[in-house]
């Protein structure tokens, strides 16, 4: 009996991020193998999914620890600045 693997007419075709690749590196670059235009998370071929990181969130974050680098740089450090 082969394995099952699930390949659509035109899959998504979505590659995981590389922050999100994990070892071993062939596996976690498998890219999705659900429908064009589907719901929820990507599924490649084994059965591993993942969601798209979310831009939005991204750049908040970006800002947020941008300002904090900024406000440690520019900290005054005769003072306690608990
Ligand atoms: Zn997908």
């Amino acid at each position: 009996m082969s394995p099952r693997v699930r390949v659509s007419a035109w899959p998504c075709g979505r590659q995981r991020p590389r922050s999100m690749q994990t070892s071993p590196l062939v596996a976690s670059r498998l890219p999705c193998a659900l429908p064009t235009g589907h719901d929820g998370p990507h599924e490649d071929a084994i059965g591993q999914t993942w969601h798209d990181p979310n831009p939005e969130l991204e750049y908040a974050l970006g800002v947020a620890l941008a300002a904090d680098l900024l406000r440690w740089a520019f900290a005054d450090d005769t003072k306690d600045n608990r």
